[in-house]
C-alpha cells in the first residue's frame, strides 16, 4: 500500500490495489486517505532544514511514544495540501475512508465463527494493538537509530536504515533507502538488505500483476542527495534483478 498508493512506484490492477490498500486499512491506523495526508505531512517536514520534533520523532523515546499514541499535532498555520483528484474522486478509496473502522467487522465475524472470542481479541484487537505500537517504534528508530547510506543535505532529519526489523516489516525499514530514493518499489537496494516487500512484488510481477516497477536508478538524481559510503557513491542504477522490467519513465 505504500509502495503502491503513497508512491506511485508500480502499477498493477485496480482490484489488486484495492485489495492491498484494505490490507493496509486493517493494521488500523487510519482509512486510506488519512494515512496519505499523514505520510505527505512527514515526507514535507522532515525535509525541511527544521519542523515540529513530533514529525521528525525527534524527542526520547518514551515522550514520542505518548505523543505519537495519544496525541494530536495542531499547527497554527498547517501546509495545504491538495490530495490529487485521483485519490479524491475515486469512490472505493472514499468508502473505505468512510468506513475505516467498520472494515475490521468481516473478518471480526470470520474469525468469531471459526474461534470464539478468543479468535476475535487476537485476530484483531491484539493484532492492532501490535501493529499500531509497532509502527510507531519502527517509525521511531527509523529516524534515530541505525546506519545511513546517503544524507539528505538541509534535511532536518535523517532516515536510518534498521537492519534487525528489516523482516518484520517486510522491508520498510530500510528507511534511509526511502528518504533517499522515495519513489523507488525497492527498499532494500544492496544484496544484504532483505526487502520482502520487494519480493512480494517480484512475485506478483512473475504472475503478470505488477509492471512498470520504478527503481532508484530510473529516479532524476538529486542535487542534495550525498552518499556516504563507498558503495552508495558508485550509485544504486546498475540494480536492476533479472525479473524486473524496464520502468515506464524515468521520473
Ligand atoms: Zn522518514
Ligand atoms: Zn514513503
Amino acid at each position: 500500500m505504500h509502495r503502491k498508493l503513497i508512491h506511485n512506484s508500480y502499477a498493477c490492477p485496480k482490484w489488486l490495489e484495492y485489495f492491498l490498500i484494505h490490507l493496509g486499512v486493517l493494521v488500523g491506523m487510519a482509512g486510506p486517505l488519512g494515512m496519505v495526508r499523514t505520510h505527505d505531512l512527514r515526507d514535507w517536514a522532515q525535509r525541511q532544514p527544521d519542523c515540529h520534533s513530533y514529525l521528525r520523532h525527534g524527542r526520547g523515546l518514551w515522550v514520542d511514544g505518548w505523543w505519537q499514541l495519544h496525541c494530536e499535532l495542531r499547527l497554527e498555520h498547517p501546509p495545504v495540501f491538495r490530495l490529487e483528484p485521483g485519490l479524491l474522486h475515486d469512490r472505493v478509496l472514499l468508502f473505505m475512508e468512510r468506513t475505516w473502522m467498520l472494515q475490521q467487522l468481516p473478518l471480526a465475524v470470520v474469525l468469531a465463527a471459526l474461534g470464539g472470542w478468543p479468535w476475535v481479541i487476537w485476530g484483531i484487537s491484539v493484532r492492532v494493538l501490535v501493529s499500531v505500537v509497532g509502527h510507531w517504534l519502527i517509525g521511531y528508530f527509523a529516524h534515530n537509530r541505525g546506519a545511513m547510506e546517503h544524507e539528505v543535505v538541509a534535511a532536518v532529519v535523517q532516515g536510518r536504515n534498521v537492519k534487525w526489523m528489516s523482516y518484520i516489516t517486510m522491508g520498510e525499514s530500510w528507511h534511509n533507502n526511502h528518504h533517499a530514493f522515495p519513489g523507488s518499489a525497492i527498499l532494500g537496494i544492496y544484496d544484504d538488505q532483505p526487502d520482502p516487500g520487494w519480493w512480494v512484488l517480484n512475485a506478483l510481477h512473475r504472475l503478470g500483476l505488477a509492471w512498470d516497477i520504478v527503481l532508484p536508478g530510473d529516479l532524476s538524481p538529486r542535487k542534495n542527495l550525498r552518499p556516504l559510503t563507498s558503495r552508495a557513491s558508485l550509485g544504486t542504477g546498475g540494480k536492476r534483478p533479472g525479473n524486473c522490467p524496464v520502468p515506464r519513465s524515468r521520473r
